[in-house]
């Protein structure tokens, strides 16, 4: 069997939880349809997790802790590595997996979502054998030999949003495997299909059962519980701001460990020294990759008013060039957006733009009908100009193909706008002049600064929000030491 028809194979059925190594129906019986964005089809069923399944999946993952917790880290690295060469291996299943279910060109998730989760597994793989404590002289001079533990936290609940499903299965997988934890993944209720597969390619490569156990469900009847279980000793967390919030409430009874990566609403700078057509491209792809739909989205985009028109121009050309269609489609470059209920939550605030005075140079709320299109959740790339601080939708998240176009004259009045935001994740400064590019990355209140570039990531550089933007990195050595608790021996020497 080919690994495309793997998949018609693994979608010919519904697909259960995967709890302690084993497929399960959901303890309710329920089920749910998983649809496919770019024609609104039923693709298959999976099973609908609830409270009684979080609690299987926690005692599972609870009962496989000390196993694995105490495996040598060489196995750890050993099964780490073996997963990441697997992926590289079933990259055009997973890629196929990933447009039919999220609705990303193929092509976008076999150059971006494969290869940099694999590659996290593989660079997790390496700091397996790598955790170390220290030994702390006294300051007072007793006699004490002093020495630190680097310990798993023990059970991680991983709670992960649609944007990027499989990616951010090795997020949370990649640091929490290689520290000792084990964990419970509950992926989106919109996209679950790559993380289930991934279970039975974690269980395929030789993890023991319940190392990982995965809940499929809705948030508030599946991630709710699990935020809240007693025996959840830490909450990773990507998504919304305001679910980031509920889940810090849920995680405070026995007072979780928490890494928060929540949204976005980036600036990117274009100041007029810069090199235009560089600044084009990279402002077309900090907007509209993966259809918008990405927290460090760079979609205010403050321009240096000797350039703003030319540079407006360019964009809405280059937006213009946009193929539309199935994610699944050869020569698509932007699929639907993930769900009906998110495409018209982005046409509301277009709309919202519209109302406020803001005017549509590309795109708008018109439906992208038509085109074969009508079906499916599709939005047209959109730029809106004469756009102010105080619109709706310049302080929402819009998590869509949308562009807030406006000018600046001064880089203070620059800083000052992009400063001019609750949330506080990414950045991005187009300029010539070194000095400034520098002083601008001092002064700007964000996770990330891009300087003549825009949504590069690298799985050993930390990566993460200020301010609403949450806080607990991602990726990189911080990543690793957010699972890890240091503990302190103290032997008398005396
Ligand atoms: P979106 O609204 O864009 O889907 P969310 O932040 O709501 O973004 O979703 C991200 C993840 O959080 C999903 O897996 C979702 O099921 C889960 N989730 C939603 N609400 C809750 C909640 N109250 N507690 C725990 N998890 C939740």
């Amino acid at each position: 069997m080919t690994s495309l028809e793997k998949l018609d194979d693994f979608l010919g059925r519904p697909l259960g939880l995967v709890i302690d190594g084993a497929e399960a129906p959901a303890a309710l019986g329920g089920e749910f349809d998983v649809l496919d964005p770019a024609t609104g089809t039923v693709i298959t069923r999976v099973a609908d997790g609830t409270e009684a399944d979080v609690d299987r999946a926690v005692a599972a993952a609870r009962a496989a802790f000390d196993g694995w917790s105490s495996l040598a880290p060489a196995a750890r690295a050993d099964l780490l590595w073996r997963l990441g060469a697997r992926l590289e291996e079933l990259a055009a299943e997973f890629a196929r997996l990933e447009a039919i279910d999220n609705g990303k060109p193929v092509a976008e998730a076999l150059a971006v979502d494969i290869p940099l989760c694999a590659g996290l597994m593989k660079y997790y793989a390496g700091w397996a054998t790598k955790i170390e404590g220290e030994t702390i002289p006294t300051a007072g001079g007793a006699p004490f030999h002093v020495y630190t533990r680097r310990e798993p936290v023990g059970v991680v609940a991983a709670i992960i949003p649609w944007n990027f499903p499989l990616l951010m299965c090795g997020y949370k997988l990649g640091p929490a495997l290689a520290a000792g934890n084990t964990v419970v993944l509950k992926p989106a209720e919109q996209t679950p299909l790559s993380a289930l597969r991934l279970a039975q390619v974690i269980a395929e490569v030789g993890f023991p059962p319940g190392v990982v156990n995965v809940v499929t469900g809705f948030g508030p009847s599946a991630g709710a519980p699990l935020a809240a279980h007693p025996d959840v000793d830490k909450v990773t967390f990507t998504g919304e701001t305001g679910t980031g919030r509920k889940i810090m409430t849920a995680a405070a009874g026995n007072m979780k460990r928490l890494s928060l990566e929540l949204g976005g609403k980036s600036p990117s700078l274009v100041f007029a020294d810069a090199d235009l057509d560089a600044a084009v491209e990279g402002t077309f792809g900090a907007v509209f990759f993966n259809q918008g739909q990405c927290c460090i989205a760079g979609a205010r985009v403050y321009v240096e008013d000797s350039v703003y028109d030319e540079f407006l121009d360019r964009l809405v050309e280059r937006a213009s060039r946009v193929r539309l269609g199935s994610g699944q489609a050869a020569g698509t470059t932007m699929g639907p957006l993930v769900s009906a209920e998110q495409r018209d939550r982005v046409l509301a605030l277009i709309g919202s733009g519209l109302a406020e005075g803001a005017r549509a140079a590309l795109g708008g709320i018109e439906p992208a009908a038509g085109i074969g299109l009508d079906d499916g959740y599709f939005v047209r790339p959109t730029i809106l100009t004469e756009v102010t601080a105080d619109m709706r939708v310049m302080r929402e998240e819009i998590f869509g193909p949308v562009a807030l176009v406006s000018r600046f004259h001064s880089e203070d009045e620059a800083i000052r706008a992009a400063n001019d935001t609750a949330y506080g994740l990414a950045s991005g400064v187009w300029t010539r002049d070194i000095k400034r590019g520098h002083r601008l990355a001092a002064r700007l209140r964000a996770g990330v600064v891009w300087l003549n570039t825009y949504g590069w990531f690298d799985v050993a550089v930390p990566y993460g929000g200020f301010a609403l933007s949450g806080f607990g990195k991602e990726l990189g050595r911080e990543a690793l030491d957010a699972y890890l608790q240091t503990k302190t021996v103290w032997v008398d020497l005396s």
